[in-house]
């Protein structure tokens, strides 16, 4: 039984992993010659890959659960991802969800969907569709996300996904290269390697899957990122990736020996994601973050003794529990201090089944906002520091969009360093066109962040 010519739309809430979980059932569904469209049409078939990690999340899962069912009342509405995995089948399916599917199931889902199918008897090829209408959501060929691990043994206080996801399972290199050889194929020429704890990447290689609870939050310090290392080299290798780009990593995994061996790989892109999620030690104690903001500013240092003006970006949660006034100043001056060029701020939301949850002093949401704000300020004013070190300079950017603002049309891409550039088309040679590499010159900043290139 197949499931051809039904149309199939998916929703992602949550993290890079997630979104890299939704591209490859995407693909399986192509393969299957189903219709991928987007969420804000109507289809056959809707998928909502959840995310538990706060109790926001998981409300929004359920919003996103509930409005898929209103869209198409005759459709199929599969959950999976990570609220499936932490609650209780019955509570998802009261949601009006047919389908539930854990993280480690994603990969049959097209097997399960078609055997549903089978069992209901409802398999209709003529789905009387217009099989001409648009397909949005369907991904560019130009940057990939790749899960490369999976699982996490940190145990952050505030966050569920080692109960969720499970301990830490790194994928084996070559099955990883051959992956990024066929999507090299197809055109894509940025990858992006992801991963729940990337830094942890090959820790367990060598270890029985009874013992993989066992390894330590500090293993990867001592395998000093190797495994990762190595994967990137041969990554560099395969035809046609000209980017390759790190997703979150730890303060930790940053030596000078690390950052060395990340210089010399051909392509790879200097910008760093290092999650802070506060800039004081005693918050950082309570968060069970495994680093100190000394340890984590020498990081910083190697970086830029490395690499030429490294875009270091973070996170930052604000509204920790018990997360005292001079608690939150300290982050924003060590923020500050440290010189991100971006930061994502979360308000924390409490998670239960996790260990702040119980914590006291929980912080009320209109502080929460109040620090938020203040955050998201020195943000747009480091930013706008960062951004304006490319003034006058040549940078390179990889095309992505053409776009039209205000009667003009536009080329949008990404540099290295992952800024936004926009390219007046009219200014430019005849070929440009979307997924190409480009050496453009800045000559302004926009408001709103984005770099303006000649
Ligand atoms: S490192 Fe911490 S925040 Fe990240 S997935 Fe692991 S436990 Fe959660």
């Amino acid at each position: 039984m197949n499931i051809q010519n039904l149309r199939v739309a998916f929703l992602t809430l949550g993290c890079k992993v997630n979104y890299y979980e939704t591209s490859k059932m995407e693909d399986a569904f192509k393969a299957a010659g189903a219709q991928i469209v987007s969420v804000d049409e109507k289809a056959d078939i809707y998928i909502i890959n959840t995310c538990t990690v706060t109790n926001i999340a998981d409300r929004k899962s359920r919003q996103m659960l509930h409005r898929a069912r209103k869209k198409n009342p005759d459709s199929i509405i599969v959950a999976c991802g990570c609220y499936v995995n932490s609650a209780t089948e019955e509570k998802v399916r009261a949601e009006g969800v047919d389908i539930c599917i854990t993280n480690d199931l994603k990969p049959e889902i097209v097997k399960i969907l078609s055997s549903y199918y089978m069992d209901k008897q409802i398999i209709n090829s003529e789905t009387g569709y217009d099989e001409t209408s648009t397909t949005k959501g369907v991904q560019k060929r130009t940057r990939a996300y790749i899960k490369i691990q999976d699982g996490c043994n940190q145990y952050c206080s505030y966050c569920i996904i080692p109960y969720v996801r499970g301990v830490l399972r790194s994928r084996n290199p070559e099955d990883v290269c051959e992956e990024i050889e066929s999507l090299a194929k197809e055109g894509y020429k940025e990858i992006v390697i992801t991963g729940i704890h990337l830094s942890s990447y090959g820790v367990d290689f060598n270890v029985e899957e009874e013992n993989r609870s066992k390894i330590t939050a500090n293993a990867f310090t001592e395998s000093k990122g190797a495994p990762l290392i190595s994967l990137l080299e041969n990554v560099s290798k395969i035809d046609g990736i000209e980017r390759i780009r790190l997703g979150s990593i730890e303060p930790r995994i940053i030596t000078e020996e690390f950052a060395k061996g990340l210089s010399e790989i051909k392509g790879f892109c200097p910008h760093f994601h290092l999650s802070l999620q506060s800039g004081c030690d005693t918050t950082l104690k309570r968060m069970n973050r495994h680093y100190t903001t000394h340890e984590y500013a020498e990081s910083v240092d190697i970086l830029r003794r490395c690499f030429d003006a490294p875009a270091i970006t973070t996170d930052i949660i604000v509204g920790f529990a018990g997360e005292t006034d001079e608690e939150f100043e300290t982050t924003c001056d060590y923020a500050a201090k440290i010189g991100f060029s971006d930061i994502h701020v979360f308000k924390y939301s409490r998670r239960s089944g996790t260990v702040a949850d119980s914590y006291p002093n929980q912080i009320n949401e209109s502080l929460k906002h109040e620090r938020s704000n203040k955050l998201i300020d020195i943000t747009s004013r480091l930013k706008a520091n960062y951004e304006s070190l490319f003034l006058g300079k040549k940078v390179s950017v990889l095309t992505e969009d053409t776009v039209e603002l205000g009667g003009m049309r536009y080329i949008e891409g990404y540099t290295e360093r992952y800024v936004r550039v926009r390219i007046p088309l009219e200014s430019n040679s005849p070929d440009i066109a979307e997924n190409n590499l480009m050496l453009v010159t800045v000559e302004g900043v926009t408001s709103d962040g984005v770099l303006l290139g000649k």
